[in-house]
């Protein structure tokens, strides 16, 4: 029924080049809000344990299915909450990981998930990410979970999973926008078969959506600066997630395909590029 563009992961799976996601969304609000991405043709949705609107979203996806849309149609994406206050080392922080993965499953009204990510790397933890990996391939092995990846990861952890690893990651979902464009990263990751997926794609909806440059290509094809950013996300290979309650803006954001940013709008959204990111560094972020 749609035009989204798929993306095929180093495991052979496929996942929507466009999705939607409800970060900040209100557990109650996540169900109207879901019902109308869904409505709207959007067939993949992002959520996380620390979003606390699972069973919001869960509840919109469960009157999908009853509604007629088949489950293998939807593709849904949730993250371990790898807090830093908890002991994820050894077999116990592996028995953890399974029983986070079983709430956020119970919540969302699912058998089975398409992805699953660790939420954060928080190196200043060590490598505890290789041993919740671990819990992660297990998860794969038992048929529970189609893909697992990782969020927020930089080359140096991914390089350490690469190598120590069964499972290659099938995906790193990392802030990245026309601002931020991570370009050296996404280069590492093409090496290396890992897909990228961005993370406030419309820069959280702020400067970026009044960017003189954007909003001259935006004027250029009768599209509006959104629509030229998720089109530049599209054209660069990137999978895009962007977030919005508001029904029009939810269409919007689904209505790229007809337009084509040739090679002199693509140097000029290049050009806009600061390095500087909205939220926090990967390398960094502890928050508990
Ligand atoms: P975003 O870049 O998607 O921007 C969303 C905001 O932009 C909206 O709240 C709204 O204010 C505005 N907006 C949306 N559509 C618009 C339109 N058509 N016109 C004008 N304004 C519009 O930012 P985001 O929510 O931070 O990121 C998207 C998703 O990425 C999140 O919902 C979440 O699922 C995911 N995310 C993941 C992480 C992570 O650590 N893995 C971190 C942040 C976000």
């Amino acid at each position: 029924m749609s035009s989204i563009p798929t993306v095929t992961l180093n495991d052979g799976a496929q996942i929507p080049q466009l999705g939607f996601g409800v970060w900040q969304v209100p557990d109650a609000e996540a169900t109207p809000a879901v019902r109308a991405a869904i409505e709207a043709g959007y067939r993949s949705i992002d959520t996380a344990a620390i979003y606390e609107n699972e069973a919001g979203t869960g509840a919109a996806i469960t009157e999908a299915l009853a509604g007629g849309v088949a489950r293998e149609d939807l593709y849904v994406t949730t993250k371990l909450w790898n807090s830093g206050t908890r002991d994820w080392s050894g077999e116990q922080g592996r028995d953890a990981v399974l029983r986070e993965f079983d709430a956020s499953l119970a919540k969302l009204g699912l058998d089975q998930l398409d992805l699953y990510l660790i939420h954060w790397p928080r190196p200043m933890h060590g490598d505890s990410y290789l041993n919740i990996w671990k819990a992660f391939e297990q998860l794969k092995a038992d048929g529970k979970v189609k893909s697992i990846g990782v969020s927020n990861f930089g080359t140096e952890q991914l390089t350490r999973l690469l190598d120590e690893a069964s499972v290659a990651p099938a995906l790193n979902q990392v802030e990245l926008h026309p601002y931020f464009p991570q370009t050296e990263l996404r280069a590492f990751h093409a090496e290396h078969g890992i897909a990228t997926e961005a993370w406030s794609p419309l820069g959280q909806g702020k400067e970026l959506l009044a960017e003189p440059a954007l909003v001259k290509i935006a004027e250029k094809h009768g599209r509006t600066v959104a629509q030229v950013v998720l089109r530049w996300h599209l054209q660069s290979g990137v999978i895009a997630i962007p977030k919005s309650v508001t029904p029009s803006r939810i269409r919007e954001n689904l209505d790229v395909a007809g337009f084509e940013l040739d090679a002199e709008d693509l140097a000029a959204i290049a050009a806009v590029a600061t390095g500087k990111r909205i939220g926090p560094d990967p390398q960094e972020f502890d928050w508990n």
